[in-house]
């Protein structure tokens, strides 16, 4: 009897190993999803470089999302979304100049909009996240999630509408 006891023990504990390492084999896709975009963002060339630890030690958490993780900050909260002071607007985590005050635009979208980025300070890239298809801007210098740009702006001038989150940008008003 104590024989079988300790065969039917046996047993159940291989019966538990092999669920343990189901639950393993099933976690495994998200983890090379991970993987791959992180291949993605290392594949773009970028003058700054930095490690996720790096990014999170030098920004904000609310910084950090938007610049590194391609967040969104909540429409009509943002400090720059009603600001049409003259200036220059940088990247907020390498100060890489992006947009000037003269192509800023009261759009009613509830983030900063601009009609034209700083020749060679932004480099785009197809978004297809949330079934949309989207073009999305980063900061040519460090790799940055700005915004997106659309071509809904202003006719008279561009016709697009670079819709930037506020925590990305740094406002460097004229002297
Ligand atoms: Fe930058």
């Amino acid at each position: 009897m104590r024989n079988i006891f300790i065969i039917l023990l046996a047993f159940s504990f291989v019966s538990c190993n092999s669920q343990n390492k189901n639950v393993e084999k099933a976690k495994e896709p998200t983890k090379e999803i991970t993987k791959k975009s992180e291949t993605k963002k290392d594949t773009m060339d970028f003058k700054i470089v930095k490690t996720d630890a790096e990014w999170k030690a030098q920004l904000s958490p609310e910084e950090y999302t938007v610049l590194r993780e391609k967040g969104t900050e909540r429409p009509f909260t943002g400090e720059y979304d009603k600001l049409f002071e003259k200036g220059m607007y940088v990247c907020a985590a390498c100060e890489n100049p992006l947009f000037t005050s003269d192509t800023k635009f009261d759009s009613h979208c509830g983030w900063p909009s601009f009609d034209e980025a700083i020749k060679g300070s932004t480099v785009y890239h197809k978004d297809t996240s949330f079934g949309m298809i989207r073009t999305e801007v980063m900061c040519a210098k460090c790799g940055g999630h700005l915004g997106h740009v659309f071509d809904d702006g202003p006719k008279e001038t561009t016709g697009q509408r670079y819709c930037t989150n506020s925590v990305s940008i740094k406002f460097i008003p004229a002297k």
